[in-house]
């Protein structure tokens, strides 16, 4: 089912916006709008935005969303459009609302450990920023120097350090958002404790721009911590890879990063890179630790050991800061890597660390039983891999046996006890396995929370929701739910 998008309704919002928000830079021509149809997921099909807005304060996003809910137009927020799950892919003839503009620092306030922000300034500025004041902000993707801390905030993104740090959700105290009516709400604030009512803070992070628009985020920091020392373990076999990991994880260790690479993977960084991995293997270790002093060392001793007992064939350990940061980046560039082999479709299960060589295994199992090609990369510290699905776009079988590779994948995933997404989010590439996850009731719960927070539906339809069943027609949706604008 698509989203109904009246082209006169569309007209008339802009005709609105132009006369209400003169300032707000609009893009309506086909071409300019292109660039706003697809996220990183570009195997979806996806919609072209009628429109694309960039405001530039909460006062723009509030009058934008108050005008949209007028006019009953979709929208779709959007950061730097990096996701892996379409959540900001367009939607036809939607208005599209990008925040990359909005992306000043207010305040860094080192008594309270926090920062103020807006949400389009993008992670490695903020992270920089921060580090410029002996401060350090955790959370980061791989995706950092090119994706919005907005869209981190709208994917409770995960990335490299979770094993120690957690995920964004983890870094947020206070946040201030637009609702699909235009209200603007704060919730939380800068008490590192505060439970008073339901913790809306966090139902806003990871709802991927269902719920509302998130204008202002007030961040945890940390002291800064050591520098990484950063080892890396060769193994013969995924499940030796797999079982260091499991080894590491019951004894107790929490590097900052516990990275996992299949052969795929280490050969088409090599290729790219030419850092010297050992292509010979079937599967690479990226273990870091930014304790302080003489702590590193020692948590890397303990890593190696369990490597050792896991059956490790060859080990690393980077010279000096500069050889980590060049190894660490090319863990990044994994997927851009992979991409020069063919289209890739990045899949992203979780499941509790220990079972982690169970998981490869029926990732294996599955990609061979198609013979689909498969390179495996991800955060095994976290129990969260990443199965990328390689193959040619236009062949239509290819993408249609992704797709039951992928099914398969889930299914096992969720047999041990997993999940269909560790921190990409279900946004329109996953909706069907939602139910399937989480069952009818707490699917009949988030329906709910989405109809009290966004009754007209205008928020990102159909994305981690299904459309309702009744087509998004905003006027009788109004009707049903008894309100007038
Ligand atoms: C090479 C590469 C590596 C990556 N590595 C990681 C990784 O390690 N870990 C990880 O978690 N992800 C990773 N990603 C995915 C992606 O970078 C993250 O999901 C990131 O959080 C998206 O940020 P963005 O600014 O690009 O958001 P977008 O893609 O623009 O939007 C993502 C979602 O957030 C919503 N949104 C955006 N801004 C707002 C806002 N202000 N208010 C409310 N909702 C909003 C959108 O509607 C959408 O649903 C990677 C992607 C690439 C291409």
């Amino acid at each position: 089912m698509t989203v109904r998008t009246d082209p006169a309704a569309l007209a008339a919002l802009l005709e609105a916006i132009r006369h209400t928000l003169p300032a707000v830079r609009i893009l309506a021509d086909a071409g300019d709008r292109e660039s706003y149809r697809l996220d990183e997921t570009a195997y979806l099909e996806a919609g072209l935005p009628g429109a694309v807005a960039f405001p530039m304060s909460t006062g723009d996003v509030s009058a934008l969303l108050m005008l949209a809910s007028k006019h009953r137009v979709p929208v779709v927020p959007r950061g730097a459009g990096t996701g892996l799950s379409g959540g900001a892919a367009g939607i036809e003839g939607a208005l599209t609302v990008v925040m990359t503009r909005m992306d000043r620092i207010l305040e860094i306030d080192r008594a309270n450990l926090c920062v103020v922000t807006q949400p389009g300034i993008i992670n490695a500025d903020l992270k920089a920023a921060v580090a410029a004041e002996g401060l350090f902000y955790a959370p980061d993707p791989a995706s950092y120097e090119s994706c919005s801390i907005g869209g981190n905030l709208g994917t409770n993104a995960g990335g490299l350090c979770c094993v120690k740090y957690g995920q964004t959700r983890d870094a947020v105290l206070g946040l201030e958002v637009v609702l699909a009516d235009g209200t603007v709400l704060r919730t939380g604030g800068r008490n590192v404790k505060d439970v008073a009512g339901y913790s809306l803070t966090h139902l806003f992070v990871g709802s991927q721009g269902t719920l509302g628009i998130i204008t202002e985020a007030t961040l945890r920091l940390r002291p800064a911590p050591g520098p990484r020392a950063t080892l890396l373990v060769f193994f013969d076999s995924l499940e030796a890879a797999g079982d260091a990991v499991a080894r590491m994880t019951s004894d107790g260790l929490v590097p900052v990063t516990l990275e996992l690479m299949d052969r795929e993977t280490i050969r088409a960084v090599e290729d790219w890179h030419h850092l010297g991995l050992d292509v010979g293997a079937a599967a690479m270790l990226m273990v870091e630790s930014d304790a302080l002093g003489a702590g590193a060392s020692a948590e890397l001793d303990r890593a190696e050991t369990a490597s050792l007992a896991a059956g490790g064939r060859s080990m690393v350990r980077a010279a000096d800061v500069q050889e980590a940061d060049w190894l660490r980046q090319a863990r990044r560039l994994a997927l851009r890597a992979l991409e020069r082999q063919g289209t890739v479709r990045m899949e992203d299960v979780g499941v509790p660390r220990a079972r982690v060589p169970e998981l490869l295994r029926a990732i294996e199992r599955s990609t061979a039983a198609h013979g689909v090609r498969c390179a495996t990369f991800g955060h095994a510290g976290d129990g969260n891999l990443h199965p990328n699905l390689i193959f040619d776009r236009d062949d239509p079988d290819a993408s249609a046996l992704t797709h039951v590779v992928r099914d398969e994948i889930f299914r096992a995933a969720l047999d041990l006890g997993g999940t269909v997404t560790a921190e990409h989010g279900i946004g329109a590439a996953r909706r069907d396995w939602l139910p399937i996850q989480v069952g009818d009731p707490a699917v009949a719960v988030m329906r709910s929370i989405k109809d009290a927070l966004d009754p007209l539906g205008i928020l990102n339809p159909g994305r981690v929701l299904q459309l309702p069943s009744v087509a998004i027609d905003p006027v009788s949706r109004l009707e049903r739910a008894g309100a007038g604008p």
